[in-house]
């Protein structure tokens, strides 16, 4: 199932989106007299088991409640989860290859992590799956993209091992790290330059574990304008998931609703040669098969 937030006359609804349309999931979940709460994704994503039980009758008897569909060209998407209760966890130096252009540019040996980096994006970097990114030339000269396979967290938890961590997976959506390069490196502490507001779109739906299977054969890729930057396999990832989440969890509840982005592939502008940054009118794609992709423009801001 993909399962989205989007925009309608003026209304935030959690839909699902199948062949070109979006089903009201609240209007369809009335119809149905369901107990369980659809209207919003951190509903759905908090009623857990039963709400994906609740997602499936109503999604099987549609046929019913004709005037629940919208035309998918008529909404605005927004990001899956529009305003995280907390910080959106992220993972630094997930890919072999990206840590190793990483060292390229500052000349010292490579040297793999031992245990996962976390850091946090603040809520308020979170966008939608199509929104400008803000560039202010007065704050940075050096904006990269990254784009990662975020986890959704379904069931909350302490001290999760990764024998069971699938559990505890919602599902999968695109987010794109995009990250001030040189306000990352000025303050010598990732968050101030990891959470410029817009930097952290998201999307365009979450596609439910059951349906994904496995992440790891999941594909990510990258666009600028067209050109290809980044391409991998999440199974390339150092610290697979349920690693992530046991790493995470230790001593830290997860809770429902809570996103991870599991760090990026190589590719960034950063580490090119000579280092590339994103320009005012830049459109940039980020892409996971089975998933979906984020279309963003990159907007000057001016002083
Ligand atoms: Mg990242």
């Amino acid at each position: 199932m993909k399962l989205v937030t989007c925009m309608y006359e003026g209304r935030t609804l959690a839909g699902l989106w199948l062949d070109g349309r979006v089903l009201d999931l609240q209007a369809a979940g009335r119809r149905l007299n369901e107990a369980a709460d659809l209207g919003s994704m951190l509903a759905i994503v908090r009623g857990g088991d039963a709400s994906l039980a609740a997602l499936e009758r109503a999604a099987s008897r549609s046929d019913e409640y004709p005037d629940a569909w919208l035309d998918a060209a008529q909404v605005r998407f927004l990001a899956p989860i529009p305003v995280p209760v907390r910080n959106v966890f992220c993972v630094g130096r997930n890919y072999v290859d990206h840590i190793k252009e990483g060292f390229a540019t500052t000349g010292k040996e490579m040297r793999l992590p031992e245990v996962p980096q976390f850091f946090t994006k603040a809520t308020g970097a979170v966008n939608a799956p199509d929104g400008d990114v803000r560039l202010d030339p007065r704050l940075t000269s050096l904006l990269d993209y990254e784009v990662e396979l975020a986890v959704v967290i379904g069931r909350g938890g302490r001290d999760i091992p990764a024998a069971s961590a699938f559990e505890h997976v919602f599902g999968y959506t695109v987010a794109n790290d995009f990250t001030a390069r040189d306000l990352q490196r000025r303050h010598e502490q990732w968050f101030k330059g990891k959470s410029l507001d817009t930097t952290c779109p998201l999307g365009p739906c979450i596609v439910d574990r059951a349906e994904i299977g496995d992440p790891g054969t999941l594909e990510l890729s990258l666009t600028v304008n067209g050109d290809e930057r980044q391409r991998a396999r999440a199974a390339q990832m150092i610290f697979d998931i349920p690693t992530i989440i046991a790493s995470l969890s230790a001593g830290l509840t997860l809770e429902p609703g809570d996103i991870i982005a599991t760090g990026t592939p190589s590719g960034v502008g950063f580490a090119m040669k000579p280092p590339r940054s994103l320009k005012e009118g830049d459109l940039v794609v980020s892409k996971i098969d089975r998933i979906g992709e984020l279309r963003n423009r990159i907007v000057g801001v001016q002083a």
